[in-house]
């Protein structure tokens, strides 16, 4: 028996844990597992409606024992400690287990600027996500208060950034004020430390931002470096003190934790650089990592080469998944792979803002951003398909 191990059970995990399952249902002989510390999928993109109380974690979240049933994949709630490619590897929390193929998507860590300890992130999962609703709620009880949100990027990975979604909770937190009719007891401001926030959406999407930043009196404080966040608020490089009563954001991004402990090539940022076949390749002579084939590494926790606005998101999660199922089913084929992710590389962003949201589209020929209530409807619509896709009731949309 053949075993295919994929290691994290998130957008990525999941749908390349689906995809070789599907892809090997007719080849005897293969055992698909998958791997993940938590017993569900957890679907980022909708979380940005917990902070407002429109979704709980639990609406959001998926269980992965009931997916492999249905989906034909075993599930193991395990946590990853190591991964020893040469040896053909992985060591977790409850054993070892040996593979002949390896599929990483365990996703990426935050960096931790000093006192991110008095802020709070959506990124950071359903319980954190919940704190940012009691505190919002609270501020609304209180009679109103200032809320700042912003996001940075990793300087040694400009891949590193997670913006999209802070300015989704922002917009949806103003939304909320205004149908509360309370948008005056308060003050909302957007800060980021770079200049650029925002650029990669490319041009109609940051003219379609700044364009919101107005209508909806939110004050932008681009470019001004961040020395320290503190319990009342955020302290600038040049000595200001912007006071607040909530601040919520999102650090840059950083490979995880665990990759130290494998002998995987890694960048500088701590992220395992891949090819277009999403093998891990350290793209050049720097380091020594030997002839690997069958280690394939998706999503958040991969570097990939690409234009300027390229992003982790998680479409190309899911595209990269696909890549690596028919991939590894090519060479279990006795062929060559011929599959490659680079043709999936746009930024595709709804970025919800309450009744009506922006559709945002980039690639290397086109760049739109159109706002209306039908953007923000298809994203309700997918929150429908992406559940019941994942337990096989629709057919895969084209990515
Ligand atoms: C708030 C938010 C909103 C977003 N909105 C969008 C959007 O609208 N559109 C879009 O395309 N993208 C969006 N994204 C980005 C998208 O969610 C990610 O790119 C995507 O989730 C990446 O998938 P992944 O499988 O690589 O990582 P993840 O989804 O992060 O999954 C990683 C998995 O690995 C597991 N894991 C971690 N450590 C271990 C360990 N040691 N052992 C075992 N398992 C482990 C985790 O539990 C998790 O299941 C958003 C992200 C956030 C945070």
């Amino acid at each position: 028996m053949k075993r295919i191990l994929v290691l994290g059970g998130g957008i990525g995990g999941v749908e390349a844990a689906i995809s070789l399952a599907k892809e090997f249902k007719k080849k005897s002989g293969y055992s698909i597992e998958l791997i993940s510390d938590k017993s569900t999928l957890f679907i980022y993109p909708l979380s940005i409606w917990i902070p407002v109380g429109k979704r709980t974690p639990q609406d959001i979240s998926m269980p992965l024992d009931e997916i492999a049933k249905l989906r034909g994949f075993q599930f193991r709630q395990e946590k990853v400690e190591r991964i020893l490619s040469k040896e053909n590897k992985v060591i977790t929390d409850k054993g070892e287990h040996q593979y002949d193929y390896l599929v990483v998507a365990m996703g990426g860590d935050k960096m931790r600027p000093k006192g991110i300890e008095h802020t709070l992130s959506v990124c950071g999962g359903g319980e954190e996500s919940l704190k940012i609703r009691d505190r919002f709620y609270e501020l609304i009880k209180n009679g109103g208060g200032t809320i700042a949100c912003g996001f940075s990027g990793n300087p040694k990975d400009k891949t590193g950034v997670r913006g999209g979604p802070v300015f989704e909770v922002l917009f949806n937190i103003d939304f909320y004020l205004r149908e509360k009719n309370v948008r005056d007891k308060f003050k909302l401001v957007f800060f980021s430390p770079s200049q650029e926030a925002g650029k990669r959406l490319g041009g109609p999407g940051l003219k379609a931002l700044q364009g919101l930043f107005m209508q909806r009196q939110i004050e932008p404080i681009f470019g001004k470096k961040i020395t320290a966040f503190q319990p009342n608020g955020i302290l600038f490089e040049d000595g200001h003190l912007l006071e607040t009563n909530l601040t919520l954001f999102t650090p840059g991004m950083n490979g995880h934790p665990v990759f130290k402990n494998t002998d995987l090539p890694l960048t500088e940022a701590g992220f395992i650089p891949i090819n277009d076949f999403c093998q891990a390749d350290p793209m050049d002579d720097s380091c020594h990592f030997e002839d690997i084939d069958n280690c394939y590494v998706i999503g958040d926790s991969t570097y990939f080469a690409g234009p300027e606005w390229r992003a982790k998101q998680g479409h190309l999660a899911e595209a990269m998944a696909r890549v690596v199922a028919r991939n590894i089913f090519l060479k279990e084929s006795g062929q060559i792979q011929t599959e490659t992710f680079s043709e999936h590389l746009n930024i595709l962003c709804v970025m919800d803002l309450g009744k009506e949201a922006a559709f945002i589209f980039r690639d290397d020929k086109r760049a739109m951003a159109p706002i209306g209530a039908w953007a923000h409807w298809a994203k309700v619509a997918w929150e429908k398909y992406y559940k019941l896709n994942k337990r096989g009731k629709l057919p895969n949309a084209p990515l």
